[in-house]
């Protein structure tokens, strides 16, 4: 496998960055990560521009226009022969020393990996995923703004752990006032009497590509979407839910907290935006 690592493509055991890099040392830097579907890099500009602003709100200078890092990623797809591909872009701080100081990392690192990814298991995508709701909250933006893709995942990574330690594959974390944010790497919709309703960003959820895909593809099939506060209570007695990512893609939940959501099977509505994904991801891509 080939990574793309400052402006050189070199093999996977050469792709090597330093102990010193302050995204190692203190999780200071940003990313994206993006899909390949048959060779078509899906709204590969919405995400570098969400990459451009989680870099300006922590202050980093990205030294590379838009079009170099577009085209390094278009190339590192070329150079591993891939069709289908989950690529992740990572943007660090630089070289420092062991203070937390960013000022003396002089230079950013960037490194493009393209590989596969499957987050859940396939029967989930069919039979549905069950999950539950943990401890963990989602961080306050006023300590830390979940909208900015960070390296420092630790929020998400213990709530991982905590759905885990309750048998389940995924988790709603809830913002500090107790409403829906979102899921460890996946935006929340619940589809009730008719109606699409996800958490606003200032709820806590990252504005999601796909989520974004999903505002479009309600329009075109009809259905109205809306963004509003979200309880537990709301997701419980919806009549479905379902999850987006790009790496998770569309999956639908059948059960959360042990309460089955609508009759516990994926609803009609998903199996729409579903099948509207599926087509748009095909015709809405960036041609490598
Ligand atoms: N929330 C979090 C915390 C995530 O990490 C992701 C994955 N990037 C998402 C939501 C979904 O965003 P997207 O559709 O852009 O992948």
């Amino acid at each position: 496998m080939k990574i793309y690592l400052d402006g050189k493509f070199v093999d996977q055991a050469d792709a090597k960055v330093s102990v010193f890099d302050h995204g190692l040392l203190y999780g200071d830097g940003v990313f994206e990560g993006i899909r390949l579907y048959q060779g078509n890099i899906f709204r590969l500009e919405e995400h570098l521009e969400r990459l451009e602003y989680s870099a300006k709100a922590i202050l980093l200078k990205m030294p590379w226009t838009r079009k170099e890092i577009s085209d390094a990623t278009c190339e590192t797809c070329r150079q591993n022969n891939l069709a289908d591909a989950y690529i992740r872009l990572v943007v660090t701080r630089g070289v420092g020393d062991l203070g937390l100081s960013p000022w003396l990392c002089p230079k950013p690192s960037i490194f493009i990996i393209a590989d596969k990814i499957a987050l859940y298991p396939e029967e989930c995508y069919i039979k549905g995923l069950e999950i539950v709701t943990v401890p963990t909250r989602r961080l306050n933006p006023a300590a830390f703004s979940p909208a900015i893709k960070s390296l420092n995942y630790l929020n998400n990574i213990l709530a991982k752990i905590e759905a885990r330690q309750f048998g389940a594959r995924e988790a709603i974390m809830l913002n500090d006032q107790g409403y829906v944010a979102e899921c460890t790497g996946d935006n929340v919709f619940i589809v009730h009497k008719g109606e699409i309703i996800t958490p606003s960003a200032t709820q806590g959820a990252l504005k999601g590509i796909t989520r974004g895909a999903v505002f479009d593809i309600a329009k075109e099939i009809g259905v109205p979407i809306r963004e509003d506060n979200l309880t537990r209570y709301d997701v419980w007695n919806a009549n479905e839910v379902f999850l987006t990512g790009t790496a998770a893609e569309t999956i639908p939940i059948t059960k959360l907290d042990g309460r089955e959501i609508g009759d516990g099977k994926p609803g009609p509505v998903f199996a729409k935006v579903l099948a509207a994904f599926h087509k748009r991801v095909l015709t809405e891509g960036t041609r490598i």
